[in-house]
């Protein structure tokens, strides 16, 4: 049983690189169900919070509270940029944002602080996307 599930998070790992950004379990289990792995949601649930403990997996909430996880390139502590359409994730390094933790921390008595920050946004690619929606929209209400 252990070697099963042993064999089961690797092929999570491995979608999980595949994939490209932030993704649900949802979205991982429905690849994998495409490659006839036969891997069930709750063991794709159980291999990316197994991921997520090691280290091996970023984790974040989305804006509408879902469990988010990604194969991280950067070791150790930083952010993220990511798209609320597309899931693709900028990684990066926000010194300001240290330096305030640790002030904020201190000027209220708090001891080894920690954060949690990311930012969601559209990326270029889908702020482009969007915008021609809405032309293509007004175009279409124009000829009615
Ligand atoms: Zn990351
Ligand atoms: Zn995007
Ligand atoms: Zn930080």
């Amino acid at each position: 049983m252990a070697q099963r599930n042993t064999w089961q998070r690797e092929r999570v790992r491995d979608a999980l690189a595949d994939a490209e950004g932030f993704v649900s379990a949802q979205t991982l289990h429905a690849d994998l169900r495409q490659a006839n792995t036969g891997i069930g949601l709750a063991t794709v649930y159980r291999a990316l919070a197994g991921l997520a403990a090691t280290g091996e997996a970023d984790s974040l909430q989305s804006p509408e509270g879902e469990a988010l996880y990604r194969a991280c390139r950067t070791q150790g502590h930083h952010h993220h940029l990511i798209c609320r359409s597309c899931g693709r994730a900028v990684e990066i390094e926000a010194k300001d944002v240290e330096q305030w933790a640790q002030r904020v921390a201190a000027q209220n008595g708090f001891r080894d602080p920690e954060h949690v920050v990311d930012i969601f946004g559209l990326c270029a690619d889908c702020a482009r996307r969007r915008d021609q929606e809405d032309v293509d929209a007004e175009r279409a209400g124009a000829d009615e």
